[in-house]
């Protein structure tokens, strides 16, 4: 249970970050400002990292993995302009920091990690948050969200066939060296992709708008994240 005095601690922090961290560089979205000063970060933290909850940079969350910078997480939600009628795909639930960000702005998010022990971590931290529009699911994302996990008596529309779900956006929070072919399948036209491009050591985070013309990239900053592992991404 959290001390009184921890929690305001947290709070003064989560304040100052969106103040240093977000407002003073370019992240100017209103409903990703509000997001970022409500979500405690400190929940996604382990404990020996808990003094830095709110330092300017990722840090370990253990199996070799990272929660990203704070700034990183509200910059890829503000270029994947989120709102309430968005289906999102996640891939790389990692700490699940970015999905409750998402969750908190989206109709629905879908989000896939390959590894159990941080999938099911992140989903028990979200339940305790009482975030019940994620579904979860693990294993390689970078072949895309399962057919198998289509309920379709759910979705009218899909009127019982065995059609591909597709994704208002999708967000890819490890870097890859090419947007996987299933994903981009998986984004609906007029859809949008955030995605870090690039080698294994430095990438590029780029937009991809789906059009009816066809793709339209555009570059945002270099970017350094985790390896995407899987059939369409790295080799491990
Ligand atoms: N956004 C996350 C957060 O806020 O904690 C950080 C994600 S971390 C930088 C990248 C995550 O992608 C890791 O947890 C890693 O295990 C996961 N990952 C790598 N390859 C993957 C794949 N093919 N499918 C699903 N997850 C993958």
């Amino acid at each position: 249970m959290q001390q009184a005095n921890e929690k305001d601690k947290f709070a003064a922090e989560r304040q100052a970050m969106v103040r240093v961290q977000l407002k003073k560089r370019d992240i100017t979205d209103p409903a990703v400002l509000r997001v970022m000063a409500d979500v405690p970060r400190e929940k996604f933290i382990p404990a020996e990292c808990l003094d830095g909850a709110y330092f300017d940079g990722p840090l370990p969350i253990g199996c070799g993995q990272t929660i990203s910078q704070p700034y990183i997480v509200a910059l890829m939600t503000q270029e994947l302009k989120v709102d309430k009628n968005s289906e999102v795909l996640e891939i790389g639930t990692g700490s699940g920091y970015q999905t409750a960000i998402l969750a908190k702005l989206a109709k629905e998010v879908y989000t896939i990690e390959r590894i159990e022990h941080l999938a099911l971590n992140a989903q028990r931290i979200l339940a305790e948050m009482n975030i019940t529009n994620v579904k979860f699911h693990t294993g390689d994302g970078t072949i895309g969200w399962p057919f198998d996990s289509f309920d379709f008596t759910q979705d009218k529309s899909a009127q019982g066939r065995p059609e591909q779900r597709q994704f208002d956006r999708i967000i890819i929070t490890a870097a890859t060296p090419q947007m996987p072919k299933p994903l981009l399948e998986q984004l609906k036209t007029g859809g949008i992709a955030v995605v870090p491009l690039g080698a294994d050591y430095v990438q590029e985070l780029v937009v991809i708008e789906k059009t009816v013309d066809g793709l339209k990239t555009k570059s945002v900053c270099g970017c350094r994240f985790v390896k995407l592992i899987g059939k369409f991404g790295y080799s491990e």
